[in-house]
């Protein structure tokens, strides 16, 4: 990797990206610059000037200050905290893959974020850093001579902080590759940056392949008019959406704040995918809830929201064994066969493969 330069998209005006900067916006207390400096030296700070305007600084705790602020909490790493929780370095055979799958492939052109997001389950390796042009090259190799890799998720870092001419050339390669049918790009751009969604960008992203575009968002705050007018652009020039969010300990982690966020998501055409548990990245015990605690919100939302609203909540083992979902199931597989079925009102019921019968067999009302 080396120095993020010229070909990234800079736009004005600056973002903020130091703890002196953030005590004078009023957005950190003088009396913490040193503990943010500490923790500045494992994920940098970057308030983008979007970001910077949804902060009150009389709001430390509001849902969007505390997932951009950096905090001394920061600097509390627990035991069980991975340095790479998701285990991408054991996925990666040449840099900017990560391979963990057999029909998809990471690719990561750049490291370089809009903002830096404090509870990131990348904040080790994410901060200044680009592919080489020769590493890029053989990134490519790679996706080209692995002929099972159906899809490639553009992923870093977020890939839409790259310039137009660099991303058009990426999207161009991989459009060229015959066995990659889907390009999906992972960015947080139009809620933290809505102004990099330019007509350029655009033109950046449209080919044949289809491009499908997965925002990463996780409060209704952060849909704002210019949020939702980048969305917009995405959506009217042919690009799917849909959205990816991270359940955080008082960000959004009850039933209503999560359930707000998913219609507004629904509203703007973004259809919601992943509910990502926290990760065990180091230094962020601080936005983890628990799995029952998650269940019991993805329960909630099965009872009260349209099927369009639903994501699947996701849990990633430590250690870079994959995805799994983590909601409650809602079937159990009983000695003889039959299935026991609890519906969105936790009634139970006994569903017979066999003969095509569904008897209710026993009802037990909800408690929570
Ligand atoms: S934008 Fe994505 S990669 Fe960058 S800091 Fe936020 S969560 Fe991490």
């Amino acid at each position: 990797m080396k120095a993020v330069r010229n070909l990234v998209q800079r736009l004005q005006p600056q973002p903020l990206s130091s703890p002196e900067q953030l005590v004078e916006a009023g957005l950190i207390p003088p009396d913490h610059i040193d503990a943010v400096q500490e923790a500045a030296a494992t994920l940098p700070v970057s308030v983008t000037a979007h970001i910077a305007g949804l902060i009150d600084p009389a709001s430390p705790d509001a849902p969007i200050a505390k997932q951009f602020i950096p905090s001394p909490q920061e600097n509390d790493m627990q035991e069980e905290e991975f340095a790479d929780p998701i285990g991408d370095i054991p996925h990666s055979p040449v840099a900017g893959i990560i391979h963990r799958y057999p029909d998809r492939v990471l690719l990561t052109p750049v490291l370089t974020c809009p903002v830096y997001c404090r509870f990131c389950f990348r904040r080790e390796a994410v901060g200044d850093g680009l592919l080489s042009a020769a590493e890029l090259d053989t990134a490519l190799s790679y996706i080209r001579d692995n002929k099972e890799i159906w899809e490639v998720i553009l992923s870093g870092g977020d890939p839409l902080i790259l310039s137009p001419r660099r991303l058009s050339q990426i999207i161009d390669a991989l459009d060229e590759i015959d066995h990659v049918a889907v390009v999906r790009i992972h960015t947080r751009v139009p809620v933290v940056d809505p102004k990099r969604v330019t007509d350029s960008l655009i033109s950046a992203l449209k080919r044949p392949t289809p491009v499908f575009v997965v925002l990463h968002c996780n409060h209704a705050d952060e849909l704002v008019t210019e949020s939702e007018q980048a969305i917009s652009t995405l959506v009217e020039n042919g690009f799917p959406m849909l959205s990816q969010s991270v359940l955080l300990k008082d960000i959004n982690d009850d039933p209503e704040t999560m359930a707000d966020l998913m219609k507004k998501l629904v509203g703007c055409r973004v259809k919601p995918y992943y509910l990502h548990h926290g990760d065990k990245a180091r230094g962020t015990s601080h936005f983890r809830t628990t799995l029952a605690a998650g269940r019991a919100i993805m329960s909630k939302l099965r009872g009260r929201l349209s099927g369009l609203c639903q994501p699947t909540y996701v849990l990633d083992i430590p250690g870079g064994h994959g995805k799994i979902p983590a909601a409650e199931c809602s079937l159990q597989a009983l000695d003889n066969g039959d299935w026991r079925v609890t519906d969105w009102q936790d009634n139970t019921h006994r569903y017979r493969d066999q003969a095509g019968v569904t008897e209710c067999v026993e009802t037990r009302r909800a408690t929570c």
